[in-house]
C-alpha cells in the first residue's frame, strides 16, 4: 500500500516534470519560429485540442494584449480567447471555426478584434487547419498562426477617411462649403435626364447677392467672404435636403429643385429671400438677394440656365430683393 502511494507520487512528479519540459520546448520552438518567420505582426503559433478543449499558444498572443507572459497557466480553454472577442466579430469568428471543423472551408481564416487589458482593441488575423483526426475521422487538433494587424487596420481606416475627405473637398466649394460649379452642373445634367423619365417638374433657381461689391468696398474682402459663407448657409438651411445648393460663381448660387412645381419653387425661393433679408451678418451688415426661376421643358442645359438668368435679370431690374419666375411673365402678359 505504502509502496503504491510512493509510486503514485513519483508518477505525478514525473508528469509535472514532463509538462514543464513540454512547455519549455514549445516556448523554444515558438522563439525559433518567430526568428525564422519574422513577418510583420507575427505573434506565433497556437494549437487547439478539441477533445480536451485545450489551447496552447505562444505568449505573444496575450502579451500583445497587455497581459503578463505568465498571466495564465497553459493550456487555457478555447473560451479564454473567444470571450475577449469584439461582440461584432464573435459570431462570424465562431462560424469560421465551425465551417472549417465541419469541412465546409479548407482552413479557418478570420480577422477579428480582441480586447486588450486597458479596454482597447487589437485586430488579429488568425489562420489554422486541422492537423490531427481521431479514429472516427473527427478533428482532434487545429494548429494555427496569428498576426497582429492592428496597424494595418488603423492605416486602412485612416486612408478611407482621407479618401472620403478628398472626395468631399473635390465636390465642395472651398469658401462656402456648398457644392461647387462642377458638381452642380453634373447634377443638373443628371436631373434633366431623370426629368425625361418622370412626370414631376424640375426647377432651378439662380440667386445673386445684391450690390455685393459695396460690401467688399465698405468692409473689405474678408468680411465679404464671411457674408458669402453665411448667405450660402442660409440658402441651404431654408431648403429641403433633396435640393442641391451650389456656388455657380462669385456671389451667385444655383439651386436645383427636383420634383418641384414652379408654384412650389416660388414659395421656396421666397422663403430663402426673406431669410437672407432678415438675417444680421457680422458687423451688423444686412444683405438682400435677387432670384430667377426656370422650370424645365426639355431644352439644352445652357438654354435652361439662361432662362433662369433672364428672370434673375428681371429681378435686378425690378429693384432687387425679389424673385422672378415665368409665372410673373404670364401674369403680366409678357412673352415667355
Ligand atoms: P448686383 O446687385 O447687380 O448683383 O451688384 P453686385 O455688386 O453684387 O454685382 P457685381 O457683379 O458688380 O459685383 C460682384 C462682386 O462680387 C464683385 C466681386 O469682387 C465680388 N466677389 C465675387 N466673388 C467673391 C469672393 O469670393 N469673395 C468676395 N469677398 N467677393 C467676391
Ligand atoms: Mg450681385
Ligand atoms: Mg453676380
Amino acid at each position: 500500500m505504502m509502496e503504491t502511494r510512493a509510486n503514485e507520487q513519483e508518477l505525478q512528479r514525473r508528469v509535472a516534470e514532463l509538462e514543464r519540459e513540454v512547455r519549455r520546448l514549445r516556448r523554444e520552438r515558438d522563439e525559433q519560429d518567430r526568428m525564422q518567420f519574422p513577418w510583420v505582426g507575427n505573434l506565433g503559433r497556437w494549437e487547439f485540442r478539441l477533445d480536451r478543449n485545450e489551447v496552447f499558444f505562444n505568449e505573444a498572443k496575450i502579451t500583445a494584449l497587455g497581459y503578463a507572459a505568465d498571466y495564465v497557466e497553459q493550456p487555457v480553454p478555447y473560451q479564454f480567447f473567444t470571450e475577449k472577442l469584439h461582440s461584432e466579430d464573435y459570431e462570424h469568428t465562431m462560424q469560421k471555426m465551425r465551417d472549417h471543423l465541419e469541412g465546409r472551408a479548407p482552413a479557418y481564416e478570420v480577422e477579428y478584434r480582441i480586447g486588450t487589458v486597458d479596454g482597447g482593441w487589437k485586430w488579429y488575423y488568425d489562420r489554422g487547419v486541422v492537423t490531427e483526426w481521431a479514429a472516427d475521422g473527427a478533428p482532434l487538433l487545429v494548429a494555427g498562426i496569428v498576426f497582429d494587424i492592428t496597424e494595418q487596420k488603423e492605416m486602412e481606416a485612416q486612408l478611407r477617411q482621407q479618401n472620403q475627405q478628398l472626395k468631399e473637398m473635390a465636390a465642395t466649394d472651398a469658401l462656402t462649403r456648398v457644392a461647387n460649379r462642377k458638381v452642380l452642373l453634373n447634377q443638373l445634367a443628371a436631373e434633366m435626364k431623370r426629368w425625361k423619365r418622370s412626370a414631376k417638374d424640375l426647377c432651378i433657381l439662380m440667386l445673386d447677392i445684391d450690390h455685393f461689391k459695396n460690401i467688399n468696398d465698405s468692409y473689405g474682402h474678408v468680411t465679404g467672404d464671411s457674408v458669402l459663407r453665411q448667405t450660402a448657409q442660409l440658402i441651404q438651411d431654408n431648403l429641403r435636403e433633396v435640393d442641391l445648393v451650389g456656388r455657380y460663381g462669385g456671389e451667385e448660387f444655383m439651386v436645383l429643385l427636383p420634383e418641384t412645381s414652379l408654384g412650389d419653387a416660388v414659395i421656396a425661393a421666397e422663403r430663402v429671400r426673406r431669410a437672407v433679408a432678415a438675417a444680421e451678418f457680422s458687423a451688423g451688415i444686412t444683405v438682400t438677394i435677387s432670384g430667377g426661376l426656370a422650370t424645365y421643358r426639355g431644352e439644352r442645359l445652357e438654354e435652361f440656365v439662361d432662362a433662369a438668368d433672364q428672370c434673375l435679370y428681371q429681378a435686378k431690374n425690378n429693384g432687387r430683393d425679389c424673385i422672378r419666375s415665368p409665372l410673373d411673365a404670364s401674369k403680366t402678359g409678357e412673352p415667355q
